[in-house]
Order: C-alpha cells, then sequence, then structure tokens
C-alpha cells in the first residue's frame, strides 16, 4: 500500500472513476438485450450454452433441485443462514413505512400511500464464486416490503447446476422462483420478460460488469436498485486502534477481487507504519494472497494527514461503501461523518459482520456514490402514491390561487377545471 499525505492522495483521479470506459461492455451486451427482447426463451437458451457452457432442458431450478440443496448442507451452515436471516428481519424491520394521512384544513385530506412492488427480480452472481448472503440482503427487506413475486436469476455452473448454497439460502429466505440464466440475457428476461420469464419492475443485486451495464440499460424500462462498483473499505484509525485488527480487515476486503480498494487515514505515522507491518505479517497466511497483493498494490492507499479532523474529513471526501471508526470515541466523532454506506464503530465491530449477519443491508453505495444514496433497504421495494380529497367547500377556497397559478402558466383549460366547479351552483355534489 503506498503511503502519502491528504493532500497527495486529493491530487490521484477520483475513487469514483469505477463507471467509465464502458464501450467494449456494450458492444457486448446491447446485441445481447436485441436478442434476449426478439427471440425470448431460444436467445436464453443459446446465450446460456454460449456463455456459461451448458445445454439446458428447462431454466428453472426443480423441488427436487433444492431439496438435493437443503440436504447437502451441514448443520452449521443452516443455523447460520437462519441467525443471519432473524437478523436481517430484526433491523430491516425497523425501515417499514406506513401510510398516512393528514387534514390540513376542513374539507381536506392529504396522505401518502406506500404500495409494495408487485414483481422484482434478484440477480444472485454465479461465475467465479457463490453468494448465499447476497441472497438473504437483497430478499429479505423485498418480503419485508409485501413484494409478491420476487424471481432470482443466476448462472448455472457447466453441468448445468446452481450452487447448492444459492439454493438454500432462497429456501431460508422464502423464494423458490429460481432461475438458471446469468449475465446480460438474465437482466435482459427479467426487465422484458421472455415465454418462461414473467417481467419485474424492478431489478437489484450485484453482478459483474455486463450485469451492471445491462441494468443501466434497461433501467427506465425496469427500476434498479444501483451500479455497483468494486468494493470499498475506508478505516481511520488513531493510536488506539489494534493494528492486527486493522490490517485484518483491509486485507478482507483486499480478498473480494483486484479492484477492491482498502484504503487506511491515519493522523498518525507510527499507526501508519504499524498497521503496514501487520498487513505484510499477516497476508502471507491468506489463501487468496495473490487477489490481495493485486488489490493492495493497485488500489491500496495510506493517507497520512495532520490531524483527525482532517483524516474524517478525507473520508468523507472518498465517501466510501464501508468506513471504520477504530478511533477514541468514535460514537461522538461518527457525527461529522456525512458520506459513507455502512459506518462499523470501534475495534470489535468488522466490516465481515456487516457482510454476513449483523442485520444491516450488505449491499451498499460504492465509487463514491454514498454522497448522495443510501444501503439497499425495505424502502427501495415500495413506492408511494399522493392521496388528495377536497369537499366542494375547500375547493372553493383553494380555486383563486390555483386559478392565477394555471393561467400564467397559459394552462387554461387548467383553470377552467376549477372554475366549472365554482359555477356549478348550489346543487349537491359527489362529495
Ligand atoms: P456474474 O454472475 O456476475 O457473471 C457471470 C455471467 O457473466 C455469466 O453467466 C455470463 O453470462 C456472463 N459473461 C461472462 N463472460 C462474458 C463475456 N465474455 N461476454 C458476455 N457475457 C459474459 O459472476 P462474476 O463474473 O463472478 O461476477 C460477480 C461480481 O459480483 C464480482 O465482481 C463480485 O465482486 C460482485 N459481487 C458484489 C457483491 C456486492 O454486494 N456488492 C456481492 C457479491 C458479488
Amino acid at each position: 500500500m503506498k503511503k502519502m499525505t491528504a493532500s497527495e492522495f486529493r491530487q490521484l483521479p477520483s475513487i469514483s472513476s469505477g463507471q467509465n470506459h464502458n464501450q467494449n461492455v456494450d458492444e457486448t451486451v446491447l446485441p445481447i438485450i436485441s436478442d434476449v427482447q426478439k427471440n425470448g426463451d431460444d436467445a436464453l437458451f443459446r446465450l446460456t450454452e454460449k456463455l456459461d457452457g451448458v445445454s439446458l432442458s428447462t431454466l428453472y431450478v426443480t423441488e427436487e433441485e433444492f431439496q438435493q440443496a437443503e440436504s447437502s448442507m451441514s448443520d452449521s451452515f443452516q443455523t447460520a443462514l437462519k441467525t443471519a436471516r432473524q437478523n436481517l428481519e430484526t433491523f430491516h424491520a425497523g425501515q417499514l413505512e406506513k401510510s398516512w394521512f393528514m387534514n390540513p384544513h376542513n374539507g381536506m385530506t392529504l396522505g401518502q400511500k406506500v404500495t409494495p412492488i408487485k414483481r422484482v427480480g434478484v440477480y444472485i452472481p454465479g461465475g467465479k464464486a457463490s453468494y448465499p448472503s447476497s441472497v438473504l440482503m437483497n430478499i429479505i427487506p423485498a418480503k419485508l416490503a409485501g413484494v409478491e413475486k420476487i424471481t432470482i436469476t443466476t448462472p448455472p455452473d457447466d453441468q448445468g447446476n446452481i450452487n447448492p448454497h444459492v439454493l438454500a439460502a432462497a429456501k431460508e429466505a422464502g423464494v423458490d422462483t429460481v432461475c438458471k440464466v446469468g449475465g446480460a440475457q438474465a437482466i435482459a428476461a427479467l426487465a422484458y420478460g421472455t415465454e418462461s420469464i414473467e417481467p419485474v419492475s424492478k431489478i437489484v443485486g450485484p453482478g459483474n460488469a455486463y450485469v451492471a451495464r445491462t441494468k443501466k440499460w434497461v433501467y427506465g424500462d425496469v427500476d434498479i436498485d444501483m451500479i455497483a462498483g468494486p468494493s470499498e473499505i475506508c478505516i481511520v484509525a488513531d493510536e488506539t486502534a489494534n493494528p492486527a485488527f486493522a490490517a485484518a480487515d483491509l486485507l478482507s476486503q483486499a480478498e473480494h477481487d483486484e479492484q477492491a480498494k482498502p484504503l487506511l487515514v491515519t493522523p498518525d505515522w507510527d499507526v501508519a507504519d504499524a498497521i503496514q507491518k501487520e498487513i505484510s505479517n499477516q497476508m502471507e497466511k491468506l489463501d487468496r494472497k495473490a487477489i490481495i497483493r493485486e488489490s493492495l498494490n493497485q488500489n491500496g492507499h495510506i493517507i497520512v494527514t495532520e490531524t483527525l479532523a482532517e483524516a474524517l474529513d478525507t473520508a468523507n471526501r472518498i465517501a466510501p461503501e464501508h468506513l471504520q471508526l477504530m478511533i477514541r470515541d468514535p460514537f461522538a466523532n461518527m457525527a461529522s461523518i456525512v458520506n459513507a454506506g455502512a459506518i462499523f464503530l470501534g475495534n470489535y465491530s468488522p466490516e465481515a459482520l456487516g457482510d454476513y449477519t449483523a442485520g444491516p443491508n450488505h449491499t451498499l453505495p460504492t465509487s463514491g456514490t454514498a454522497m448522495f444514496s443510501s444501503p439497499l433497504g425495505v424502502y427501495d421495494f415500495v413506492k408511494k402514491s399522493s392521496i388528495i380529497h377536497y369537499d366542494k367547500n375547500a375547493l372553493s377556497q383553494a380555486s383563486q390561487a390555483t386559478m392565477s397559478l394555471a393561467e400564467a402558466e397559459g394552462l387554461t383549460a387548467h383553470a377552467r377545471a376549477i372554475q366549472i366547479r365554482k359555477d356549478e351552483g348550489n346543487a349537491p355534489t359527489n362529495d
């Protein structure tokens, strides 16, 4: 990891540059989108054979495959799934929103009606690894919101099978519609529908560059959660941080992939040295050290600031997906953090907890998008409708202001829609 001052770090290209350079990906995904739109299931079977190396006879996971997957799971994995599900449900229940109404004046009722999105598609990556935790993280808030139909799509292996951990997690989360399709073709099928896949209104879930770019293209025809970039961690550490813990957390982030960004910000050169030494010691023993080394060399930075305030300001400029405050009095200092997907406080709250079992969602804004967006939550699976009711008297009170604004915009038919009611006389009306 390169060491530098905060001002040197500010000269580097922005952390948020991860969504550029998509031309080559577009050349691949745009023909796939039109192929799926035009040829439906035929395109899905053909593309799965070409890109995943397997000729499928059916697109859906059968009940028998679910049962086989569940029976092959260890008791400890099943218990872990249950624990994670329960913690996620407890946390996300706090995000439930209710419809509400108000009566600001006599004869007037205003409100906001909350309705779940009816059909949602969840993409679970399946290329290089399996992600049962992502199944729970994406499905539990959707279920709590009241989504009626959830379809998971995930790529099959070259034998046509879906990872059993993913299937066990889908069952634990209460979803049994799993489709064996991956990549751009899966996103296009969810967005536009095929003979056997019903189109959805929203697509969530992480994936590789083809998946992310296709989500961007179908956005507008359907909603999406976010465009996920490479994962990041930023640790702000002072002399109270345990260097071995901080190093372990930076390494845990680096093992995701070569593009992962592990960042350490500290106002203390000795802390920087101690953590760097720990990273070198610990790295050699790790399974994924080749990926870790690449991530640390390409994207890892140690930023040494003049003060803790400058360290916190640097973290805000980065707007990291995961921020760990391993500093004295992290609760008090948290108040000055305004841009972060998730904030982990103290020496005993590593990011790995948030990835799996703590309860908050691990789908978080990446690439600096924590400047303006939030973790995936129940609120992503509902929509709101405004409710307006005026009786005749209340309409009459509002008529002058409404007609003035309509006339100022030259929309005289709008003004007339008010006037016609005012002119109605005293005949009883249907309120
Ligand atoms: P994936 O399921 O996203 O992609 C596999 C699919 O990509 C294949 O089925 C195939 O259809 C398509 N594909 C592969 N090569 C192609 C090509 N040359 N042309 C067209 N399509 C092609 O699985 P993955 O590739 O392993 O990527 C998973 C990604 O998801 C990783 O980057 C991982 O870090 C990320 N991830 C993120 C989170 C999160 O919460 N942010 C969680 C889990 C995984």
